[in-house]
């Protein structure tokens, strides 16, 4: 064990146990750190194992420096897919424009990441699998707070008593509606669905996206290697969410299919891989806002207390940064309702930020009129061709604590003579680490 291993296991935290609902994003960056500040992990996973969905996902900003500390960051460079293109075509498949991607979506060439999904999430599993308990193919039944700690029942694991119990368990979080109620409290619909899944690359596409539009309809080929698959994205206006599909796989494809039967470019050769796709994704384009993230021992991380919608790009990077603040703000403080407080207080305003980033950048990408898809490609045809020197504020809006010293200073024995350093001084002091 080093030396930083041993101040970090001196913390607050130590003994305390945590169950963590979700092995996504969220839940294996919490898993990680918490156990690095040294709580007693257990994650509990819906699925059978991590889920590896393919399609890419942006990691920018301060969660750039989340994944720096912990060590992910060469790993995750290796595996950048550095899109060089990306060509809008109208309804008829002539290009209207043809563009550098980070033009439109505010990240930052050379600095900014973009992997699979499935890549990150392997990724932060790999670093903390061996060192706490991950039950696969489990979820959380009931949930009972008490003054002592938090009784669940799993659905297969029987009663456990946990300290803390975190729903890191995404969207449609079943933590959030077991502590907070009904999802539509706090669904922001944002007028679209849109399904992902595996297509065969057969458009002669290289480290590219083409994306084919009509009013209120969107159909984008990723391919981030030459030949092989690519990601097939078909996005869609709807005025409603539709509930009736959301736990119905084939309700998702008859809703799918019916939208973009007429379409033409390459959408009918996208509809028949998307009958055949094993990896189909489907869901709503929403944000989740609520007024708090936690009530006694039970707190929400990720998208479960704040998904920011793909329109933004920023739903894995929050969920990074929130990972990081929510674990080191509890191994900071003994007292689980300060930690919980603190997490608040200090990420909220970044979160925010990045919530409201939604209807810039990529949400204009899917203009519901005639009208609007005009004013867009005449935007697209303007833009600079080069790539922009620095990404959005919003992205690196938060500069990380450094928590170790904090979460040491909580776990030390009260000194003799006081005045003692205030903990909240050293807890939300900057760290020393800065990215570039
Ligand atoms: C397979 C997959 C594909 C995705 N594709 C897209 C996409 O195309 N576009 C997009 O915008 N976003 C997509 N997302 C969501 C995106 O990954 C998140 O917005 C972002 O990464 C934030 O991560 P998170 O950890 O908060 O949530 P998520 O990455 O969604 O992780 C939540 C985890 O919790 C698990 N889980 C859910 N319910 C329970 C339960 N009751 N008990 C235990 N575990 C549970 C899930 O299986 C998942 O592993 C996808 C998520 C997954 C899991």
């Amino acid at each position: 064990m080093t030396r930083t291993d041993l101040l970090e296991k001196t913390s607050a935290a130590r003994g305390r146990t945590v169950l963590i609902s979700g092995a996504g994003i969220a839940g294996s960056a919490l898993a990680y750190w918490l156990h690095r500040y040294g709580f007693v992990v257990t994650v509990v996973e819906k699925a059978g194992a991590v889920r590896d969905g393919g399609y890419p996902i942006d990691v920018r900003g301060t969660a750039l420096d989340v994944v720096r500390r912990m060590g992910l960051l060469p790993r995750l460079r290796d595996a950048h897919i550095d899109l060089r293109r990306l060509t809008f075509l109208d309804e008829d498949g002539a290009e209207v424009a043809s563009v550098d991607p980070y033009a439109v979506t505010g990240g930052v060439a050379g600095r900014d990441l973009e992997v699979r999904r499935g890549t990150l999430a392997g990724a932060l599993h790999e670093v903390v699998r061996d060192d706490v308990e991950f039950l696969f193919g489990d979820s959380i039944d009931t949930l009972d707070q008490h003054r002592h700690g938090v009784d669940v029942t799993l659905r297969v694991g029987g009663r456990r008593t946990f300290d803390l119990v975190l729903g890191a368990d995404g969207l449609h979080s079943h933590t959030r509606e077991l502590l907070f109620g009904p999802e539509e409290r706090f669904h922001r619909y944002l007028g679209y669905c849109f399904a992902g899944f595996t297509v065969r690359n057969t458009f002669g596409l290289v480290r590219e996206a083409a994306m084919w539009n009509a009013p209120g309809r969107a159909a984008v080929l990723y391919a981030v290697g030459a030949g092989g698959d690519a990601h097939g994205i078909l996005n869609f206006a709807r005025p409603q969410p539709p509930y009736e599909a959301y736990r119905d796989p084939q309700a998702q494809l008859d809703l799918v299919t019916a939208v973009f039967a007429d379409a033409g470019w390459a959408v009918p050769g996208m509809l028949a891989s998307l009958c055949d796709a094993d990896d189909l994704f489907f869901d709503v384009v929403s944000q989740i806002r609520m007024p708090r993230w936690s009530r006694g021992r039970v707190a929400l991380v990720g998208d479960a207390a704040y998904a920011p919608s793909f329109l933004t790009g920023q739903g894995s990077s929050l969920a990074l940064v929130g990972a990081y603040m929510l674990a080191g703000s509890l191994a900071a403080d003994k007292d689980h309702a300060a930690g919980l407080a603190a997490y608040e207080r200090d990420t909220r305003a970044f979160v925010t930020l990045n919530q409201d980033g939604v209807g810039k950048g990529e949400a204009a990408l899917f203009p519901t009129t005639a009208r609007a898809l005009e004013q867009r490609n005449t935007m697209l045809r303007s833009l600079d061709s080069a790539p922009p020197e620095e990404g959005r504020p919003a992205h690196a809006a938060l500069v990380l604590p450094e928590f170790r010293r904090a979460a040491a200073a909580a776990a030390s024995p009260p000194p003799p003579v006081a005045p003692a350093t205030p903990i909240s001084t050293t807890a939300h002091e900057p760290g020393p680490d800065t990215l570039n």
